[in-house]
């Protein structure tokens, strides 16, 4: 017999879950159903007496109202940590050297851009918006418009660091439409800005609420946003339990899953998917052909996450800072450094600091195939860019073979064929965070959205 529910959530990662506590927020029942044991997707934390390690996502930011709304409704306020004050700097490593970032007159005056780079970048202003509306890539729009220093010390570090992606791969369209709209709208970025600035001043409308962008974490690490959400609702989560395929089912859908060597069924109205691609194209292919093509073409780079715990005494380094980002000018074998210690305190014992390395990603794909030493040459180069010393006393890795989902050049016409599906096939709604944004306050803005959509529907 098969089990029948009106909503069925597919995937307890963040998205999945955060969609059943909004849809439980607005009045509305689900069931999910998660492959692994415990809940959180990538988020992965792992507390000991000595330490708190993150194996996935290390922190997250208030980047809407949803991520608040969300905190507020779970009653978590008080496990919540932000970010400390010392960790509002930022380094980029130049020349084998890390060069501080703190605000608009370290970039103007620093070293880490030449006179001839920061000419470059003024000289925008003067220059044609592109004509052509097609794609292109965040290398091609930021050389064009800003330079290529600008691409090599500000964005290709940020790419490896926010998508481990980079700039040349990442689509302009899907990632920085605003970016675009400026150069369209007001002829330069530079100038697109400031009218931005003089309208919203001149704007006499009553402000809306604005979320606080801090970036946040919990006392326990990230992953314990997603267990709270499973604790809350443990009665409708169902784990090991493995979706293998979603078929028609007269005006429904038969869900068929695997759970404790048996195979379930179940029958739903609605189904929100929140698997990775490269899962979900599986379990659609009954369903849409051409979608499961589409989804097999999201590119997700394989990423280490490397943690390690050094005595601070061991430690030349200042540790004033969120952590460095590594241009891929630089060659290293790791994207950056998370100051993970430096970030939220309790992450070890004040005689100690700990650290997030993210090894791999787009630029060095290929460290899987040599995966201890491609960790033991990535902690070699960072304890020599942190001047340390002696080796770590904690050590602990974790790879995602893949990572996260590349908004890439090829990315368009698979969104389109996303939401083509979702017109064909009204009551699925495809969530995840392969689909309208990857971070963390992208998934659960998402999560909102559709669970306020399914709870206005009968
Ligand atoms: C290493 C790493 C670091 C990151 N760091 C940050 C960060 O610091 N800040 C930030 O904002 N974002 C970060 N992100 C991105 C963000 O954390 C993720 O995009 C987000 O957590 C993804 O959530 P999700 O629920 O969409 O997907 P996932 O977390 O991937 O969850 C998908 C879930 O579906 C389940 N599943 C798979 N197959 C099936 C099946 N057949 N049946 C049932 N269930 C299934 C999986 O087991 C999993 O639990 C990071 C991502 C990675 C990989």
């Amino acid at each position: 017999m098969s089990e029948i529910q009106e909503i069925v959530i597919i995937g307890g990662g963040i998205s999945g879950l955060s969609t059943l506590a909004f849809l439980n927020k607005f009045g509305k029942k689900a069931i999910l159903l998660e492959k692994q044991l415990e809940p959180g997707g990538v988020m992965r934390s792992k507390k000991t007496a000595d330490h708190i390690l993150d194996f996935g996502s290390n922190s997250a930011i208030e980047k809407n109202l949803a991520v608040r709304e969300l905190i507020e409704f779970l009653e978590l306020e008080n496990e919540v940590m932000y970010a400390s004050r010392a960790s509002s700097k930022r380094y980029i490593l130049k020349n084998n050297k890390l060069q501080g970032l703190k605000g608009p007159i370290s970039i103007a005056f620093g070293g880490l851009f030449s006179w001839k780079a920061k000419f470059r970048v003024i000289k925008e202003i003067w220059i044609a918006p592109r004509m052509s509306q097609e794609d292109e890539s965040v290398a091609s729009f930021v050389e064009r418009r800003l330079g290529r220093e600008i691409v090599d010390y500000v964005f290709s570090p940020i790419i490896s660091g926010i998508y481990a992606g980079r700039p040349e791969e990442i689509s302009m369209k899907a990632n920085y439409p605003k970016m675009t709209a400026l150069e369209q709208n007001y002829g330069s970025i530079i100038k697109g800005a400031f009218g931005k600035m003089r309208e919203s001043m001149k704007n006499k409308a009553p402000k809306e609420p604005k979320p606080s962008k801090n970036i946040f974490s919990f006392k326990n690490g990230m992953q314990q946003f997603a267990q709270s959400i499973a604790n809350k609702y443990k009665e409708q989560i169902y784990f090991g339990a493995e979706v293998q395929k979603v078929e028609k089912y007269h005006n429904n859908y038969l869900i068929t899953y695997r759970t404790n060597n048996e195979t379930k069924t179940i029958t739903s109205k609605y189904i929100i998917s929140a698997a990775q691609a490269f899962v979900a194209k599986d379990y659609f292919s009954p369903l849409s052909q051409k979608l499961s093509l589409a989804l097999d073409k999201i590119y997700y780079p394989p990423v280490a996450i490397l943690n390690l715990i050094f005595n601070r005494s061991d430690i030349k380094q200042k540790l004033d800072s969120f952590g460095f980002l590594i241009p891929e000018k630089e060659r290293k074998k790791f994207l950056g450094a998370i100051w993970s210690s430096v970030v939220f305190p309790n992450r070890t014992s004040t005689d100690k600091a700990a650290f997030t390395l993210f090894v791999g990603g787009t630029v060095n794909k290929s460290f899987v195939n040599n995966l201890e030493d491609s960790l033991a040459i990535a902690k070699a180069e960072f304890m020599q860019i942190m001047g340390i010393s002696a080796q770590p006393l904690v050590e602990n890795h974790k790879l995602w073979e893949k990572a996260i989902p590349q908004y890439n050049l090829e990315y368009p016409p698979i969104f389109d064929a996303i939401q083509e599906f979702e017109k064909e096939h009204p009551q699925i709604i495809i969530s995840g965070n392969y689909y309208k944004g990857f971070a963390t306050g992208d998934c659960i803005q998402n999560a909102k959205d559709n669970a306020l959509k399914l709870s206005k529907l009968q």
